[in-house]
């Protein structure tokens, strides 16, 4: 047999503890304990978690009689936010950074820790991103667009889900992780072919790829059921395995085994002021389509074309953006080249798809999954 030609070693990266249940936020404390670690304790989220968790994580930490202290979140993933966080946790001598909340507070607090070289724990109160397990922090600017993504050395040493907050979790939250969730098969795919390093600079694992595959199949087989679970505040095996999905499958199929055109696409979306208001799972559903257009233009199939009408009716079914009307953004090609521009800069996972992409490339498959969208509505309508 021909030796294996790459000098990149398989590299999988994960957290050291993932727990998930209802009601664990009572076990903070003895969670945290389970991995060799005790307070002082920062604890960071926003005012809503606060008012909802903050009387648990007392109860917690007083059983083991460590002290704690509670901050509120800015509301953005800044360097400046980050910064504040790093004084605060400095004059509590904080021995863990514990996030509480969505993807931004946890970035910037994971941000954080690394500053300051403590563990940091990870609790998403929200299933909306793939955020939690991962080492890495997207710092945006004070204007909402994307300044720069950082993957520290560290995942978090816990990661902690309350299913049971998950469920009462906003729902478009929730279809927001599904958009996420639903976009890790495809971008692994394509970045595993192109054989591009991952985000942890190594080859995908088997275990990565295959992790990203079921990912996408538990979605699709029970992200209906579990979204209208979430809508109930039903805390449901469907919902616990859509949870799981988005939140440990996503999470470590993005990490190691790779990200490619549907994130790009949703940086180039940032770069519009109109869709700030969108939820990060809600562009990458959107930049998914975009992906497999872009793949169907260059090695058209049968499959992939079917393959994107399964996705757009499935995004539609979760409420999910599938045209540029529904993300706010003008039909114009002005909208396009912007997001086209942003999306290829050489810094992007674009360039992880298994074929040269440029900017023109990226446009004409805006219009296509754009297309694709409004077809999937049309025929939705209809009942076909
Ligand atoms: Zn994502």
């Amino acid at each position: 047999m021909m030796e294996v030609p790459s000098v990149r070693p398989l590299i999988f990266c994960s957290p050291l503890r993932y727990v998930q249940g209802p009601d664990l936020t009572d076990r903070l404390a003895d969670e945290l304990e389970s991995v060799g670690l005790s307070g002082p304790a920062l604890v960071v989220a926003g005012n809503r978690v606060i008012g909802l968790l903050a009387p648990r994580w007392a109860e917690s930490f007083a059983s083991r009689g460590w002290v704690h202290r509670v901050r509120v979140f800015g509301g953005e993933c800044t360097q400046h936010e980050v910064e504040q966080i790093v004084l605060e946790s400095e004059s509590l001598q904080a021995a863990v950074l514990i996030g509480c909340g969505g993807g931004k507070v946890l970035d910037a607090v994971r941000a954080a820790a690394a500053a300051r070289k403590v563990p940091f724990v990870s609790c998403p109160t929200v299933a909306s991103t793939d955020a939690p397990t991962s080492a890495l922090s997207v710092i945006y600017r004070n204007d909402g667009s994307v300044d720069s993504s950082i993957i520290h050395k560290r995942n978090p040493d816990l990661v902690l889900v309350d299913s049971r907050v998950i469920a009462h979790s906003p729902p478009r939250f929730f279809a927001s992780g599904i958009g996420d969730a639903m976009s890790t098969w495809y971008e692994a795919a394509s970045a595993t072919a192109s054989n591009s390093p991952t985000m942890r600079g190594g080859r995908a694992t088997a275990a990565a790829v295959a992790l990203a595959r079921l990912c996408r199949d538990i979605v699709f087989a029970d992200g209906v059921e579990a979204l209208d679970d979430c809508r109930h505040n039903r805390v449901t095996p469907a919902l616990e395995r859509v949870i799981e999905a988005a939140t440990l499958l996503s999470g470590l199929g993005f990490e190691s085994a790779g990200l490619a055109a549907a994130h790009a696409v949703h940086n180039g979306l940032c770069a519009l002021s109109q869709t700030h208001s969108l939820l990060h799972g809600e562009k990458v559903a959107f930049g998914t389509l975009v992906h497999l257009a872009l793949e169907q233009t260059v090695l058209p199939t049968l499959e992939r074309s079917v393959e994107i009408d399964r996705l757009a009716h499935f995004f539609i079914q979760i409420g999910l953006p599938v045209t540029l009307e529904e993300l706010h953004v003008p039909d114009l090609d002005a909208s396009r080249t912007t997001i086209a521009a942003r999306a290829t800069i050489p810094t992007e996972t674009m360039h992880n798809m298994p074929f040269h992409v440029d900017a023109s490339m990226v446009s004409a498959a805006i219009v296509a999954a754009d297309a694709a969208g409004r077809k999937a509505h049309a025929t939705t309508r209809i009942g076909l």
